[in-house]
């Protein structure tokens, strides 16, 4: 092969996802699947999908969502769900940094007030690797093919300005492309380098998603390569040391 011909996907014509539809299931309906194919889902629908969504007239904040709205200028009762979204808190102003259960860290849980019903706000799927199993399954179930998913959110970055698309779950796949042992055009024997190729896709997924009124929150990837590597793409508390900087500032 002389030539790589990645192809890229957009879903188009997707409802508005309400609780209850069957995701997999309408994606399907709009695709015609190859084995190896990597579909990217965008987890605004998926949450929306599993009703992982609140009304906000139905939060009470506590002591904790009041004092830290007071700084940041929002409203309470979002702050109250983004407390209940984290299981720890790594910063509080200028902007509410968390880790999830998951142990995924992003700015304000990833609880999302774009593209739901006003007063309604979507939290992350609790269980993103279970909700890319789940997805990956179901399409084997309704095409019999070997497909891999991705569960991706527009997240912000430390250093730069401006968001990309991340996973946060994902199956079919490792997260990481493993090179250490690998060698370059040179010879030399890599030691460090390990690709984090499921962020790599869904920052491409999430450009072709679009931010808004695009409509399209599932991408669709054919002839992407295989490669083997690993899942710990979370730095265990003692490794982190941007997190324990930021930790030491907020007390
Ligand atoms: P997030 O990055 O997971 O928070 O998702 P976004 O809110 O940025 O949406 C990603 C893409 O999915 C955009 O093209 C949205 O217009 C689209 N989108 C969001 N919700 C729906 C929905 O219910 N139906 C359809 N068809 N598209 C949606
Ligand atoms: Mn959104
Ligand atoms: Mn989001
Ligand atoms: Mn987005």
């Amino acid at each position: 092969m002389n030539s790589m011909d990645i192809q890229v996907i957009g879903v188009l014509g997707l409802p508005l996802i309400q609780q209850g539809d069957d995701l997999p299931a309408l994606i399907c309906e709009r695709v015609a699947f190859q084995d190896g194919d990597i579909l990217a889902v965008a987890s605004s629908v998926y949450s929306k999908s599993k009703g992982f969504t609140r009304d906000l007239a139905t939060i009470t904040p506590g002591a904790d969502a009041v004092r830290i709205a007071e700084k940041t200028k929002e409203d309470p009762r979002f702050v109250q769900a983004v407390l209940d979204s984290s299981a720890d808190i790594l910063l509080e102003y200028p902007f509410i940094l968390s880790e999830l259960p998951s142990g995924h860290i992003g700015v304000r849980a990833g609880v999302d007030h774009s593209n739901v019903e006003d007063g309604r706000i979507i939290i992350l799927p609790p269980d993103p690797m279970g909700a890319a199993a789940e997805i990956r399954d179901s399409i084997r179930r309704i095409t019999g093919k070997n497909v891999r998913v991705l569960i991706t959110d527009t997240c912000g970055r430390s250093f730069r300005r401006g968001q990309t698309g991340i996973a946060i779950g994902w199956a079919g796949m490792t997260a990481i492309n493993d090179y250490r042992g690998d060698t370059d055009l040179f010879g030399h024997v890599l030691e460090i380098t390990e690709e984090a190729v499921v962020d790599e896709i869904a920052a491409f997924a999430n450009f072709v998603m679009g931010e808004s009124h695009q409509g399209v929150p599932a991408v669709v990837f054919r002839n992407c390569r295989t490669w083997t590597g690993h899942d710990t793409v979370y730095f265990t508390p003692e490794q982190d040391i941007i997190r324990a900087a930021l930790k030491s500032k907020k007390d």
